[in-house]
């Protein structure tokens, strides 16, 4: 595939740190040869590239610490990186950066199950947490669909969703406390494990901050019962249009789902064949929603589930009849990015969110685009949070296919933005949406984000040209209005 490269002669003093973090990184912790460094060129949105100087892989919190402070002392920027499955290009470096690998701590450090918490070090993935809490009785709710490999450090600085983040909410609403470790390299406590914690949340502002505040060195979770019974409905629809009023329905009814997710129908074309989940071939649409809780509860919302759906115009209702027909219904749905790898030689994700009630009024507009574009577009989304993941069908070695990918999701999200929703759901900013920051917000929240950057991280060295765009940027872009064309901070970079 066809990459767009961001890379550039290392500088001098780039080149003077790799002894010292060679000296402070014994053995195999520290690679430099282009063969260990090409895995850590991107994330999971392949098309940014970037080799960085080098690759840190610290075993402890304080090795960690020590390397953000040598980076800081040589004037080199530094990339923090989980497991690498971002899809916004969030972990890809640039040249003459150093890629802060968190794989090593990878340790579950305790799990009370009286306090019903886990405290983790960063590079533990996610579906670890609860495979652990499991003979507890217990389990970590954010569930991204990328679990069985993304760390939670990782689900830290995205703010990372999932299925059941509906009922039970995101990473932001599942964390206790943080140990960030900052530029200068000293470790700071963030949060407590009480409900409150005395002076300016910052744990909520680290949580989605995208590696540019700190480095995330150890979290702890809350950890919640895992429900007697679960069961979902599988409802199919003739028209896309109706499975998104459904969507808004059967939030008006206040029912709060476990998990309320829909696919269109070429993410069920193409999902079907690789999974055989027991999607209905011939739906415009379906929807999978989630009851959880005692069989009594879940046997009640059911019913009041199917009403909502049947009046909303699902030509069929199928309910899991026990547990293994459930994992399969949800199976399909977990492996729908995957499955449409299958079907396209390139994909690319998109993430924006939109009130649900504009759900029906988007998609349609969606399937615009794909005429004026000339690509195709399966749409398989968190529908219960309005968190859509169009996914738009692509052949990069076909001239000019992602620059028309990239005016296409870039239109997505404007779209998002003009119904009063965002550009990310919780894939994050990264490189890919920078631009959209330029039409989410104006030059007055923007320059309190690079205040507060400029609090944490000064020079910029941390995940710079990420998630907040400077206002020259937004200026070339052309969207906004920028105070006589300067930055606030001027000696930030200008990426
Ligand atoms: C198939 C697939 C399905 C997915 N489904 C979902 C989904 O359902 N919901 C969802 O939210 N996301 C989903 N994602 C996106 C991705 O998995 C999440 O964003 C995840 O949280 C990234 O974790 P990671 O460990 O891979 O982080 P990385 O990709 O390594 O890094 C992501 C960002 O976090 C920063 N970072 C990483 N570790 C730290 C740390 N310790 N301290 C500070 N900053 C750090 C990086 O600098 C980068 O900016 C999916 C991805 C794939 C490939």
């Amino acid at each position: 595939m066809s990459a767009t490269a961001m890379n550039a002669a290392p500088s001098a003093s780039a080149a003077a740190l790799l002894p010292r973090l060679r000296a402070a990184l014994p053995g195999e912790a520290l690679l430099t040869e282009a063969e260990d460094l090409h895995p850590y060129e991107c994330d999971g949105l392949s098309v940014y590239r970037g080799v960085p100087l080098a690759v840190a892989l610290p075993a402890t919190a304080e090795a960690a610490a020590q390397v953000l402070r040598l980076c800081r002392e040589a004037g080199v920027p530094v990339i923090a990186r989980g497991a690498g499955t971002g899809l916004s290009g969030g972990a890809t470096p640039r040249a003459g950066t150093v890629v802060l690998s968190l794989a090593r701590l990878n340790r579950i450090l305790e799990i009370d199950p009286l306090a019903r918490v886990a405290r983790v070090q960063p590079g533990v993935r996610n579906l670890a947490i609860s495979e652990a809490a499991a003979p507890l009785g217990l389990y970590y709710a954010p569930d991204p669909s990328s679990q069985i490999a993304c760390t939670i450090g990782g689900n830290v600085a995205e703010n990372s969703g999932g299925v059941h983040c509906l009922k039970y909410g995101l990473t932001v609403h599942n964390l206790l406390r943080l140990k960030v470790a900052t530029i200068d390299g000293e470790i700071i406590e963030l949060g407590a494990e009480a409900l409150d914690a005395p002076g300016y949340d910052l744990l909520a502002l680290f949580t989605g901050s995208e590696g540019l505040l700190g480095v995330v060195v150890e979290a702890t979770v809350r950890l919640i019962p895992k429900p007697e019974c679960a069961r979902v409905v599988l409802a199919a629809f003739d028209d896309l249009g109706k499975a998104g009023q459904a969507v808004a329905d059967i939030i008006g009814a206040g029912i709060i789902p476990a998990g309320l997710e829909l696919m269109d129908q070429p993410a069920i074309a193409a999902v079907e064949p690789f999974v055989h989940a027991g999607y209905p071939l011939d739906a415009a649409a379906i929807l999978l929603c989630e009851s959880d809780g005692t069989p009594e509860e879940v046997a009640e919302e059911i019913v009041r589930m199917e009403a909502v759906m049947s009046a909303a115009g699902a030509t069929d209702c199928r309910v899991s009849r026990d547990e293994a027909e459930r994992l399969r219904f949800w199976a399909g749905r977990k492996a729908a990015f995957p499955a449409v790898g299958r079907i396209s030689p390139d994909y690319y994700c998109m993430d924006g969110s939109i009130p649900k009630k504009c759900l029906a009024a988007v998609l349609e507009a969606i399937r615009g685009m794909e005429r004026k574009y000339g690509l195709r577009c399966a749409n398989v989304f968190h529908a219960g949070d309005g968190n859509l993941h169009p996914l738009i069908l692509f052949d990069a070695n076909k001239p000019d296919e992602l620059h028309r990918t990239e005016a296409f999701g870039g239109e997505i999200l404007e779209l998002c933005v003009r119904h009063g929703g965002s550009i990310t759901g919780e894939h994050g900013v990264g490189i890919e949406k920078i631009d959209q920051m330029c039409v989410q917000f104006g030059s007055e929240e923007l320059e309190v984000f690079h205040a507060l950057k400029h609090a944490f991280d000064p020079e910029g060295l941390l995940n710079p040209g990420k998630a907040v765009p400077t206002l020259h940027r937004c200026a070339e872009f052309g969207r906004m209005k920028v105070h006589g064309g300067q930055l606030p901070h001027p000696e930030l970079p200008r990426f």
